[in-house]
């Protein structure tokens, strides 16, 4: 059986932590899109780590970790990341990388870099982890997929001959930097093969297995919904689709297997760089109080340490996500972090040139949205530790239901605190 933990919102929703639970029961972990642009924060017994290429099952010794072939697979950003987690005390995990997976470049790093220079204020806040021209690369066809570095030594120059020629003219007359060079790029793809030889294999055949053996596979997505390049905020979305279905094509398993999509919801919003985001709180001090007490020690990016940006929960791009996810279950997370508010506003619709809709708009209508908002009454007290549904707040349990009933996806999970147990099924 598959499952796959994708992000409802905005990313930054938790899945790591809701993923880390799962992987107690998992055999394989997947990551299936995106590369080391985003991260989760995991807390568990060995202590707080942030990852941001490695799935979130390489705590656990009985599970395989898998970079599947739709990851943008940063090599310098995974072995820095494996042996940050080996010198935490974590024993070595058993860590498979696709052959079909392609490898972010050094270049595409600096192109990333030059771009958002060249855009100065006008840009789309990148983390400037080389993402978008990755992808760009791939589609474009001159990317270069693991599998390449076991090619002839002459083909794989004549490639890089083509492809310096075309990223020079880019760099020398738009940006105005230093030219690559053959030699630097070929010496760069023999150092990941040394690498990550170790790890390389097929690995869709090695899920594919697995799942005739009956073992039960995860799949991890990064960001969420409003990120996606198709049904997101476009421009202002990543460059890997984030949702779940896209998981059969990143990972390589048959689209009927997936039978759990599990939506990761936070009980309010955030969200980082540019782009719409409707019921964003507009009063600076209200923000900073919500970010500062949120999350697991705030909310600034576990990449960046970038502020986010913070809002109130929004039921209609949250019941988009959701649907668009394919939400078979809806983890709500975070929810203890709000105890401290007499009033929660909720956002319930969007009014859009006079007219109230719960539909998510494209961007063009997104950007003349305002929120329009409920308010639900707070419980005014610590929730982390309770572990049975029937024991939160009444005030709490209908900030749920009202939630669930407004997005008309089950929440069959609710989080109440950054550890692995904070968890309550209902
Ligand atoms: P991800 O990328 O979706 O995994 O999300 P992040 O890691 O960026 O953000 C989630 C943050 O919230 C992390 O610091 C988690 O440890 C923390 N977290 C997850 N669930 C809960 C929860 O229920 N309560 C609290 N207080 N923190 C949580």
């Amino acid at each position: 059986m598959v499952k796959a933990v994708v992000g409802a919102n905005w990313g930054d929703e938790g899945k790591g932590k809701i993923t880390d639970m799962l992987a107690e029961n998992a055999d394989i972990i997947v990551r299936f899109q995106g590369g080391a642009n985003a991260g989760h924060t995991i807390v568990n017994d060995y202590g707080k780590f942030a990852l941001h290429s490695l799935p979130s099952g390489v705590f656990y010794n009985h599970t395989t970790s898998v970079i599947g072939n739709g990851v943008a697979l940063s090599v310098p950003r995974i072995s820095a990341e494996i042996k940050e987690i080996i010198e935490g005390g974590v024993p070595m995990p058993k860590i498979r990388i696709s052959d079909r997976a392609q490898m972010v470049m050094s270049y595409h790093v600096l192109l990333d870099q030059y771009e958002e220079e060249r855009l100065a204020g006008k840009s789309f806040g990148s983390t400037k982890s080389g993402i978008a021209p990755f992808y760009s690369d791939k589609f474009a066809k001159i990317g270069f997929q693991v599998s390449e570095l076991w090619d002839d030594e002459e083909a794989l120059r004549e490639k890089i001959a083509n492809v310096v020629l075309k990223k020079n003219v880019l760099i020398e007359n738009l940006y105005h930097k230093e030219p690559l060079r053959e030699e630097d790029i070929y010496a760069e793809l023999m150092d990941y093969k040394e690498k990550i030889a170790p790890y390389v294999c097929d690995t869709a055949a090695l899920i594919q297995d697995a799942l005739k053996e009956g073992k039960e596979v995860l799949l991890e997505g990064q960001l969420g919904t409003m990120k996606d390049p198709d049904h997101g905020i476009y421009p202002m979305v990543t460059s890997s689709s984030t949702l779940a279905g896209y998981g059969a094509v990143g990972a390589g398993v048959p689209p009927y297997e997936i039978k759990q999509v599990i939506a990761v919801c936070k009980a309010y919003s955030s969200a980082v760089g540019a782009g719409e985001f409707v019921s964003e709180i507009l009063e600076e001090d209200v923000a900073d109080e919500l970010r500062r007490r949120g999350g697991d020690g705030g909310e600034y990016g576990a990449t960046t340490g970038r502020p986010r940006r913070m809002g109130w929960f929004d039921c209609v791009a949250s019941k988009y996500g959701c649907r668009l996810q394919g939400a078979t279950d809806v983890a709500f997370t975070v929810l203890d972090v709000l105890g401290y508010l007499d009033e929660i506003p909720v956002c319930v619709g969007y009014e859009i040139d006079g007219e109230v809709t719960t539909d998510f708009p494209t961007t063009a209508r997104l950007k003349k949205a305002k929120p329009v908002y409920e308010m639900l009454p707070g419980w005014k007290c610590e929730i982390t530790g309770i572990r049975k549904y029937e024991d939160l707040p009444e005030n709490c349990r209908k900030y749920v239901e009202f939630i669930e009933e407004k997005i008309g996806f089950p929440i069959t999970m609710v989080s109440n605190g950054p550890g692995r147990s904070d968890i309550i099924y209902r």
